[in-house]
C-alpha cells in the first residue's frame, strides 16, 4: 500500500519571525545572526539571495555583498517559543508526526484519502497555521519523506506542491542534483565533475556506477533520486532525551566535586548531542540524597546544543535543588524535547570564533575520543562514561549505577 508523507517547513523562520515583531521589516532585505562583524548569517530573507548571500556566509561577507540589508541579532528563545505554538497546532491535527527541526516538520497521513482527501486536509492544516501564527509556511505532499521535502523547496514561498503518486521520477527528472537531500557541497562537486548536473543523468545511470563513485551513499542517492524512500516518520515524542547518571561509590557533600562532575556529564552529552545533529530545549538534574530521598527539576530552554549555554543551566538547576545539607549518592542530567539542528543558531551572541572552537573541539574528540578535549572546570571527574552515539537508532544507554 503506498503511504500519503506531507512535509511542512517554515519559510525563511527566523525572518518571519522578526517580521511578524516587527511590521516595517516586511519586504526590507533581512540577515539575523551574530551582528558583529565576526558574527554568522543564521537566516536571510529573499530579498538578500539575490544578492549571492546565504546562510552559514559571514556577517561581514553578507554586508559587503547587500550592504542595504537590515540586520538583527537572533534571539533562539523567540524562535523556539514560536516554534512550540506551531508543534501544538500540527498535535493537535495530525495523529502521527515528526518535528524534524524546529521549523520542519513531517506527517503521516496514510489512510487519511477515504474520509478526507490528504491534500484537502493539509491545505487546510497550512491555512491555520498561517491563521494562527502569522507566519507563512509551505508544504509538499507524496508518497515518500524526500520527494515531499523536494516538493516544498519547489512551492517556496508560502506555497503548495502535491505530487501525484507514480509521478515521483517525472517531478525530480529536471531538477538540479543539489536539490536531493544528502548532496552536500562534496558530492555535489564531485558529481559535477563527472558531468552530471540533473536528477535525469542519475536515473538513467546504472546504480553500480553510483556506488563504485561514491560508497554506500551513492546507492541511496540513487534511489532518492529515482524518487524511492521507505524512511518512515518517526513520532516526536516529548520525551525522547539523552541521559547520563552516576552512583558514588561513596556518597559526597563535595560541592565542588558534584558540580566538577555535572560539567562533565553537560560536557559530554552536548557533545552526543552536536555529533548527532540535535538540539536541546529541556534540562532536566536529579539529586538522590543517601536516604534516598529523590529530588529532580527541569526547565525549558531555547534550542541549543552549547556547551556554555547548557552548563550553566545545568549547575543554576544543580544550585535549586541542593538545599539538604546531606550526603548525596547519585546525580543525573537529562536533555529532552530534541530536535534536528545546527547549534549555529544560538551562537547569535558570539562570533565564527566560536562556531570554529566548537567544530575543532568536536573535530578532536572525533578522531581521539570523546574525553581527549575536557573543559577545565571538569577535569576533576575521572569517568563519566559514554563512547558511542546514542543517535545511531539505538536508545540511549543509561548509565545507572556506573562506579565512579
Ligand atoms: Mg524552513
Amino acid at each position: 500500500m503506498s503511504r500519503t508523507i506531507l512535509h511542512l517547513d517554515l519559510d525563511t523562520f527566523f525572518v518571519s519571525v522578526e517580521r511578524l515583531l516587527d511590521s516595517r521589516l516586511k519586504q526590507r532585505p533581512i540577515l539575523v545572526g551574530g551582528v558583529s562583524d565576526r558574527g554568522v548569517v543564521a537566516a536571510c530573507s529573499y530579498e538578500t539571495r539575490s544578492f549571492g548571500v546565504h546562510s552559514g556566509m559571514p556577517m561581514r561577507m553578507a554586508k559587503e555583498l547587500c550592504p542595504e540589508a537590515v540586520i538583527i541579532k537572533g534571539n533562539a528563545g523567540v524562535y523556539s517559543k514560536h516554534s512550540d505554538v506551531i508543534t501544538d497546532i500540527i498535535k493537535e491535527k495530525v495523529p502521527l508526526f515528526e518535528k524534524a527541526s524546529i521549523d520542519e516538520f513531517y506527517a503521516d497521513l496514510s489512510g487519511m484519502d477515504k474520509f478526507f482527501g490528504s491534500y484537502k486536509y493539509a491545505s487546510e492544516l497550512r491555512r491555520t497555521i498561517t491563521k494562527e501564527t502569522g507566519l507563512p509556511i509551505s508544504f509538499g505532499l507524496s508518497v515518500n519523506k524526500v520527494v515531499s521535502k523536494v516538493a516544498t523547496g519547489e512551492a517556496k514561498p508560502n506555497n503548495q506542491l502535491k505530487i501525484d503518486y507514480g509521478f515521483e521520477k517525472p517531478f525530480l527528472a529536471p531538477l538540479s542534483i543539489k536539490k536531493i537531500p544528502m548532496i552536500g557541497d562534496k558530492t555535489y562537486l564531485t558529481l559535477r565533475n563527472l558531468g552530471i548536473k540533473q536528477v535525469q543523468t542519475l536515473q538513467e545511470m546504472p546504480k553500480e556506477m553510483l556506488y563504485t563513485v561514491l560508497g554506500k551513499n551513492g546507492l541511496t542517492i540513487w534511489d532518492r533520486a529515482s524518487g524511492v524512500d521507505t524512511t518512515p516518520v518517526i513520532p516526536f515524542c516529548e520525551r525522547k532525551s539523552i541521559s547520563t547518571e552516576r552512583t558514588f561509590d561513596r556518597d559526597t557533600t563535595d560541592v565542588q566535586k558534584l558540580r566538577t562532575l555535572l560539567i562533565a556529564m553537560t560536557e559530554n552529552l552536548a557533545y552526543q548531542l552536536r555529533r548527532g545533529e540535535k538540539l536541546t530545549a529541556c534540562v532536566a538534574v536529579k539529586l538522590r540524597y543517601s536516604d534516598f530521598q529523590t529530588v529532580s527539576k527541569q526547565l525549558k530552554i531555547p534550542y541549543t546544543s552549547a556547551d556554555h549555554i547548557l552548563i550553566e543551566k545545568v549547575l543554576g538547576l544543580f544550585k535549586q535543588l541542593y538545599n539538604r545539607r546531606m550526603l548525596v549518592r547519585l546525580i543525573g542530567i537529562r536533555f529532552s524535547h530534541l530536535v534536528h539542528g545546527n547549534y549555529q543558531i544560538n551562537l547569535f551572541e558570539d562570533s565564527e570564533e566560536a562556531i570554529n572552537l566548537y567544530q575543532a573541539l568536536d573535530k578532536i574528540r572525533q578522531r581521539y575520543g570523546d574525553k581527549s578535549v575536557l573543559r577545565a572546570a571538569g577535569m576533576g571527574a575521572r569517568t563519566i562514561g559514554r563512547m558511542h552515539n546514542p543517535f545511531n537508532g539505538q536508545p540511549p544507554t543509561i548509565l545507572a549505577h556506573r562506579k565512579q
